[in-house]
């Protein structure tokens, strides 16, 4: 009787656990059709994989909360047991393939580990798909492709190597995916899409309060690919919402910076003492707002000006 080993991606999965969960499954049930290989989840799909999922046409895999004790598993996409499926600690785990940091695998017997510093479980999977002369489908290789895309954020990401680009447009034209470019950006646009948030959700996405002497100001950054759409649809009332709160919470200032990656800038909203803002990165605000391009960081390129013009 086969035997079923679930392959699993991390908690809280992105693109690369999911498609590389369904990818490994399909290679493994190439490699070894003795046993069964099922792909599983360990929460919901973000809108990104959605996105990818959808295209290309695929079942999303099973979710499962946890595993039973001897039970078979593969671990995709991480190795650490606090992202790993609930009773992971007495399943029988078999393979590891994975590009994190190694942090505190201990196994009862000797286990299949693949391992690669590279952008992408995904790329790693594509390498043995060529090192076992096995043919990748269409839609896997829009798995694995999307996946590469996701980890890499379409090659920015300082993570992505060569192999990761390179492995991830040789993909591309075995998925049929014709301009990679486009594709990609449709994908990640899904991912960060901000429609159906209230404005006070996406206000405290991820909001943090500082304070210098008797100042206390609040900076929220939220990821967008559609800053156009934002400003067009949202600007105003978030202007609202920001000024409102600046009253009832006494803010000298509010800052809301809309980043998106791909376009490598910021669009920032201020509301309050907006003259803290304008010097701190030596801009004129027109109507509250000023795209900034470069800036990325609220750690490294936001927090350390404002909170100089503010102590000044
Ligand atoms: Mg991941
Ligand atoms: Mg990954
Ligand atoms: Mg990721």
């Amino acid at each position: 009787m086969k035997e079923t080993i679930y392959i699993s991606g991390h908690r809280n999965p992105d693109t690369d656990s999911i498609c590389s969960a369904l990818a490994y499954a399909n290679f493994k049930s190439k490699q070894d059709t003795l046993n069964q290989f099922v792909p599983i989840r360990l929460g919901n799909l973000n809108s990104e994989t959605a996105f990818v999922l959808d295209y290309f046409k695929i079942d999303a895999p099973v979710l499962m909360e946890s595993i039973g004790e001897g039970e078979k598993l593969i671990q995709v996409d991480h190795n650490e047991v606090p992202q790993a499926i609930q009773g992971v600690e007495k399943a029988d785990l078999v393979e590891i393939v994975d590009h994190h940091r190694i942090n505190g695998i201990f196994t009862a017997a000797p286990i299949y580990v693949r391992m690669e510093p590279v952008g992408c479980t995904a790329t790693i999977i594509s390498k043995l798909y060529k090192e076992h002369n096995f043919e990748i489908d269409s839609q896997t290789a829009g798995l694995l492709m999307s996946a590469i895309i996701s980890d890499s954020l379409l090659f920015k990401s300082p993570t992505c190597t060569p192999l990761d680009e390179q492995t991830c447009r040789e993909l591309a034209q075995v998925a049929k995916v014709e301009d990679l470019e486009s594709f990609g950006l449709a994908m990640l646009k899904a991912g960060t899409s901000l429609t159906g948030k209230t404005i006070e959700e996406i206000f405290h996405t991820d909001f943090k309060d500082f304070s210098v002497g008797n100042d206390k100001f609040g900076v929220a950054q939220v990821n967008t690919m559609d800053i156009d759409g934002f400003m067009q649809d949202m600007k105003v009332d978030m202007q609202d919402y920001m000024n409102s709160l600046v009253a009832k919470e006494q803010y000298s200032f509010l800052l809301l910076a809309l980043t998106d990656i791909i376009q490598e800038g910021s669009m920032l909203l201020s509301a309050g003492q907006e003259t803290f803002v304008e010097k701190a990165f030596n801009i004129q605000m027109v109507d509250h707002a000023c795209y900034v391009s470069g800036i990325l960081s609220r750690k490294k390129q936001i927090i350390p000006v404002l909170t100089e013009v503010v102590a000044k």
